[in-house]
């Protein structure tokens, strides 16, 4: 099966991804992780990342197509994969259609902005694997600590409320447009993502009848 999970920052679709590829034994791509990652270790395609995704602008398209391409042409994507975090725009779904990707099920999780202004506040991401946590939602067992790999629990620089609103304008413009494009492929489920984890949860297995 392959997935792809659309919402706007912090409406939940790590979390999620996380759980549903669990379930369906599929790897999870995140584009922003994968971007993350590379920043830490100062890659060509880190540095050119950075500044747009510290002012919470979106990373070109050529950039994170060239990384979507190479992750999914490895073995353990052969039977399916989680897209979370990519396609954000209309050319790079245009791209997924182009590299012949055929795309089974788009999730769309649903929150208000104000909603997600507040989520954000507190969030924390593991700095060594990426894993995230909330403060309230979603607490490690240990504070500040990782549960899977110990690593350090922190607020990511675009995580600040200003850098929040502005992802907000952005997820507006130019990812939102694809709620249209793929319903229009006729594959698009909405869920709502303002009840809980568990709730979400619950409503995407639904959608996807699994
Ligand atoms: P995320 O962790 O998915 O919220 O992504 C964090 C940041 O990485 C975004 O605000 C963008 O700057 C960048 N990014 C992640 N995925 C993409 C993408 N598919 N296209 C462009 N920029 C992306």
């Amino acid at each position: 099966m392959k997935l792809i999970l659309l919402g706007a920052p912090g409406a939940g679709k790590g979390t999620q991804a996380e759980i549903v590829s669990g379930k369906l034994d599929i790897p999870t791509i995140s584009t922003g992780n994968i971007l993350r990652e590379a920043i830490k270790n100062e890659t060509e395609c880190g540095v050119k990342a950075k500044a747009f995704m510290d002012a919470g602008n979106l990373v070109p398209d050529e950039v994170v197509v060239g990384i979507v391409s190479e992750r999914i042409a490895k073995d353990d994507c052969k039977n399916g994969f989680i897209l979370d975090g990519m396609p954000r725009t209309v050319r790079q779904a245009e791209a997924l259609d182009a590299m012949g990707v055929t795309i089974d099920s788009v999730i769309a999780i649903e929150v208000e902005d104000s909603a997600i202004e507040r989520r954000m506040s507190g969030r924390r991401v593991c700095e060594k694997c990426g894993a995230s946590y909330h403060m309230e939602h979603k607490k490690p067992e240990k504070d500040g600590v990782c549960d899977s790999c110990g690593g350090k629990l922190v607020l990511r620089k675009d995580d600040a409320p200003d850098t929040v609103r502005d992802r907000l304008r952005v997820y507006h413009e130019q990812t939102e447009p694809l709620v249209e494009f793929y319903s229009a492929k006729g594959i698009l489920k909405t869920v709502h993502g303002d009840n809980g984890i568990e709730n979400t949860t619950r409503l995407i297995f639904e959608a996807l009848g699994v």
